[in-house]
């Protein structure tokens, strides 16, 4: 689903992300941990786009993102083109960005409305449905401020299921929450893979990397480290800087 092939990206002099290469498969969770500052969260709004690379090469689901090919040379895609590409890959934020002035449910109703010409009786109904798959069918009515941190991020979670996404990425999603909130992202998170959705998912939940990823992707300074399985990867770390991670974090 996702195949990034020496991809770079810099901001300024600094080089940010130095040859990412990494794939994820269809259907498959990828976790991508490493320590603050290594490119995590801009591999990320790369592979949807938030970012332009400046060399390399990134597709999702066989999509070159933010090109075409056309007689066998590259065009970038225009502003639109770009947004139809982004508007098939979910996002969920450490921050949830929620629209405050929304209720839970005009919150997951509004891009299906505005992007997707869903008619808003088709949106309610199917919209009411995803807050109940993630346990909030009783706050369709409620608005962020009186949602826990937790039942916002799930809020944010049924918004980006809404555009029915064929990938979904997640960064730090339980990373600002209360301890006791962590829990309840985390079995949504956890229904979602069992369900068959391609997901990346940068975190420091270690227990979640171990039980639902099928690979850990290890970054440090601009680099994929190493990767695999996670009873390599946490287990049986090959790299130093690994084991100094997890060391760290664990
Ligand atoms: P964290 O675990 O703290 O979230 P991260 O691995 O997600 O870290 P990034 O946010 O991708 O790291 O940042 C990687 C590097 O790029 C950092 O040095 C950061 O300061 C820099 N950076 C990120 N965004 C920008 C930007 N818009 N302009 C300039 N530098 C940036
Ligand atoms: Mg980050």
């Amino acid at each position: 689903m996702i195949v990034a092939n020496g991809v770079h990206k810099r901001y300024g002099d600094l080089e940010v992300l130095r040859g990412i290469d990494l794939t994820v498969e269809r259907g498959e969770v990828a976790c991508l941990i490493g320590p603050s500052g290594s490119g995590k969260s801009t591999f990320l709004r790369c592979v949807n786009r938030l970012e332009r690379i400046e060399g390399g090469k990134l597709t999702v689901d066989g999509e070159l993102m933010g090109y075409k090919t056309k007689r066998g040379r590259l065009h970038e895609l225009r502003e639109r083109e770009i947004a139809a590409q982004r508007a098939q890959i979910g996002m969920v934020f450490q921050h949830f960005h929620l629209f405050a002035h929304m209720t839970a449910l005009e919150n997951v109703i509004e891009a299906p409305i505005r992007v997707r010409k869903l008619k808003r009786a088709d949106a309610v109904a199917r919209g009411s449905e995803l807050l109940a798959r993630v346990g909030l069918e009783d706050k369709l009515d409620s608005y962020p401020a009186q949602l826990s941190g937790g039942q916002q991020q799930r809020v944010a979670i049924a918004r980006a299921l809404a555009m029915e996404p064929k990938l979904m990425l997640f960064d730090e999603p339980t990373s600002a929450l209360d301890p006791e909130t962590v829990g309840e992202v985390l079995d949504v998170m956890r229904a979602l893979a069992a369900d068959g959705m391609t997901m990346l998912v940068v975190t420091h939940e270690m227990g979640f990397a171990r039980e639902v990823a099928g690979t850990v992707v290890f970054m440090d300074e601009g680099r994929v480290i190493e990767s695999g399985p996670p009873e390599e990867v946490l287990e049986h770390p090959a790299h130093p800087r690994t084991r100094e991670f997890l060391a760290r974090v664990l």
